[in-house]
């Protein structure tokens, strides 16, 4: 396990990396500080630390979402496939395959579920066939939403609007997810089945996930790597057996650094 104070080597083969990011919020609130992390291809990587910790305002950075939130990245850059991203819009990135779902889900509630996985795919404007070959390519992946396709997503449980949500960034076809809380607000069970699903993406489609997780105990069973945040800064990294048995979590969680 690493201290950050460690200068990271550019990996030619990450997919993502932050080096040095800062982030501000309307001028004045320092949000996170000297960010430097990477995702390797077809790696799940967990974002963990407490309330307020800085792991959404990390995805935010990343997905082109700053500026939304009358924020600024004020320093470091961020690189994608090799290309710096940092000042790129939301709708360019996701045609470049980067997407986020976001924390809370935010399905179109009066649409029917495969209106909103259909939402996902604009982006792109794929042919009527290939479109019906992806709505199938979710459907495999989450079985459940295909038998609540024509229902009102507004109505259906949170577990499968988090389902929902993730199957909308899919028919983006995308390559590196951004997933910010999947568990929150979830029965034990849901969340188990949401991150088996998140497994099986890495491994039979290639993703990569950059999860953002107060539930580090979950996290730490799918990641392969994990960074700790507090208060805007990562205070440990390693890969996820060694944080999930390190003292790093809980001397973090509880302030005790
Ligand atoms: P949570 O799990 O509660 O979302 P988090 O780890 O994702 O926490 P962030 O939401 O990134 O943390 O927040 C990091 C810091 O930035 C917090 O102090 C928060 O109050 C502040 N912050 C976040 N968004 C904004 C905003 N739009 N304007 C001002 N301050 C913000």
């Amino acid at each position: 396990m690493s201290q950050t104070s460690e200068k990271l080597n550019p990996a030619a083969d990450a997919i993502l990396q932050l080096d040095n990011i800062e982030v501000i919020y309307e001028k004045v609130i320092f949000a996170i500080k000297h960010i430097s992390l990477q995702v390797g291809p077809q790696a799940i990587v967990a974002l963990l630390g407490a309330n307020g910790a800085g792991k959404s305002t990390i995805l935010k950075a990343i997905s082109g979402l700053i500026p939304a939130q009358r924020g600024e990245i004020v320093q470091g850059r961020i690189f994608y496939q090799g290309h710096d991203v940092t000042q790129a819009t939301p709708a360019q990135l996701v045609s470049q395959g980067l997407v986020q779902v976001l924390e809370g889900r935010h399905c179109f509630g009066h649409l029917t579920v495969e209106e909103n996985l259909l939402t996902g795919a604009f982006v792109r404007r794929p042919s009527a066939k290939v479109l019906s070959q992806e709505l199938e390519k979710v459907y495999n992946f989450f079985p459940r939403l295909k038998l609540l396709r024509k229902n009102q997503a507004g109505y259906t449980s949170g577990g499968e609007q988090q389902m929902v949500a993730i199957g909308r960034a899919l028919m983006a076809n995308p390559k590196l997810i951004l997933l910010d809380e999947p568990s929150m607000g979830l029965a034990p069970q849901i969340v188990e089945e949401i991150f088996e699903i998140v497994h099986q993406l890495q491994q039979t489609q290639g993703l990569s996930f950059l999860l953002a997780e107060q539930n580090a105990t979950v996290a730490l069973r799918y990641a392969d790597y994990a960074y700790v945040l507090e208060s805007g800064h990562i205070t440990h990294h390693g890969d996820a057996q060694t944080i999930a048995s390190s003292q790093a979590l809980s001397d973090s969680y509880l302030g005790k650094q």
